[in-house]
């Protein structure tokens, strides 16, 4: 089996460190990736650090990756070797439940297989991600990708991308709609791109005020600074849906009663503590949606790329090299990232 480096947390209050492992060899439907970027989400820190319980150790976290084919199983049909390809969120899901079928593998039944910290059927052991130099993953959860865009910007569509866009488009965001985008992290600037290219209206909610030109730049109509109240009012019963994309809890009620009548407010952030319970009555008083929602199928990931193929959308990244994972960790933590951090894997050298 094909020796792989990484880097991975061996304890929760650990930092990442290098770490050598096997990837399978490819089986029939197998596709092998040599892992060229992989964008650093806030849930790798989340896991990483056992936040949400439930990590087994050593974890390799990564599931914004893009690479190159370097090998294939006997069956493999969608790719050929030297293809360009995406691995998001998940390399596996049970296939056979209602939600699979429907191209829901998300929410798949039986628990989809995570790209890391998951089940790995092969080995029976836990999957490791995409901060490490290949991966095998079957290719019905491999992605292509458009040579049109550039690489590295592309990483962080697969999981920050997928989770914004398909929201966006369950709720049916169009031109005419006022949206809420709450937090300019990896989430919230993808929220902002895609909202604006489906022709919504976008008004940013940031705590950091330094951000406020990046915030138009990337293409919000207007920015919010969230801690200033009179600003906020200004915003009351106005936006038709919001996308709040904050990692930490957080008072939920300064944002349900900027929804007009019928507005929806869709969690996609998974702070560690439950954010305190809104107020009913900023619910019912103009009949209000608090909801939820987890990345995005397999399908739907393939049409968001392809969507951002058509209208030039990548995220906005600051590379990094392997080694310098743990610093970037502590950034996100500040909320000092503009707007990704992507990891070059031609930095990840044998020790
Ligand atoms: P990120 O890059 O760290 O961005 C989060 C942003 O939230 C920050 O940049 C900051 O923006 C804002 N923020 C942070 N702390 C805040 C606080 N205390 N109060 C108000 N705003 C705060 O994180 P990310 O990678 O975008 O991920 C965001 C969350 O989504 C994480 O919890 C992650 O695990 C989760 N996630 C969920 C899914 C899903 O399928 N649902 C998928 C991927 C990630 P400002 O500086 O603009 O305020
Ligand atoms: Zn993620
Ligand atoms: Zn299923």
């Amino acid at each position: 089996m094909p020796k792989a480096l990484g880097f991975a947390a061996q304890a929760a209050d650990k930092p990442l460190e290098y770490f050598e492992f096997e990837r399978r060899d490819p089986t029939a439907n197998d596709v092998e990736i040599e892992i060229a970027y992989c964008g650093v989400c806030h849930s790798d820190l989340h896991q990483a650090r056992n936040e949400w319980g439930g990590t087994v150790f050593p974890c390799v976290p990564g599931h914004e990756i893009v690479g190159k084919v370097t090998r294939v199983g006997s069956k493999v049909t969608k790719y050929k070797v030297g293809d360009t390809v995406g691995v998001g969120c998940m390399v596996d899901s049970c296939r056979t439940c209602a939600n699979c079928e429907e191209g829901y593998e998300q929410y798949c039944e039986n628990g989809f297989v995570g790209t890391y910290n998951g089940e790995d059927k092969h080995s029976g052991g836990v999957t490791f991600g995409g901060y490490s130099n290949r991966i095998t993953v079957d290719q019905d959860f491999v992605l292509k990708v458009s040579d049109k865009l550039d690489l590295a910007g592309v990483a962080p569509l697969l999981c920050a991308g997928i989770t914004t866009y398909s929201p966006l488009r369950h709720w049916g965001v169009r031109e005419g709609h006022k949206v809420g985008v709450v937090g300019l992290g990896g989430l919230g600037h993808m929220a902002v791109k895609l909202a604006k290219a489906m022709g919504a209206e976008v008004i940013l909610f940031t705590t950091s005020p330094s951000k406020v030109d990046d915030a138009k730049r990337l293409g919000a109509d207007h920015v919010v600074i969230s801690k200033d109240d009179e600003q906020m009012k200004a915003w009351r019963n106005s936006l038709d849906f919001i996308l709040n994309t904050v990692a930490a809890p957080h008072d939920l009620d300064a944002y349900l009663t900027l929804l007009r009548l019928n507005g929806t407010m869709t969690l996609v952030g998974v702070p560690a503590e439950s954010h305190p319970s809104p107020a009913v009555y900023n619910l019912i008083a103009k009949r209000r949606s608090l909801a939820g929602s987890l990345i995005g199928g397999i399908a739907e990931t393939q049409e968001m790329l392809d969507f951002c193929a058509e209208h030039g959308i990548t995220s906005d990244i600051e590379m990094i090299a392997m080694d310098d994972i743990n610093e970037a960790y502590e950034r996100m933590l500040k909320s000092d990232v503009k707007y990704r951090f992507v990891i070059d894997m031609a930095t990840l050298k044998q020790k």
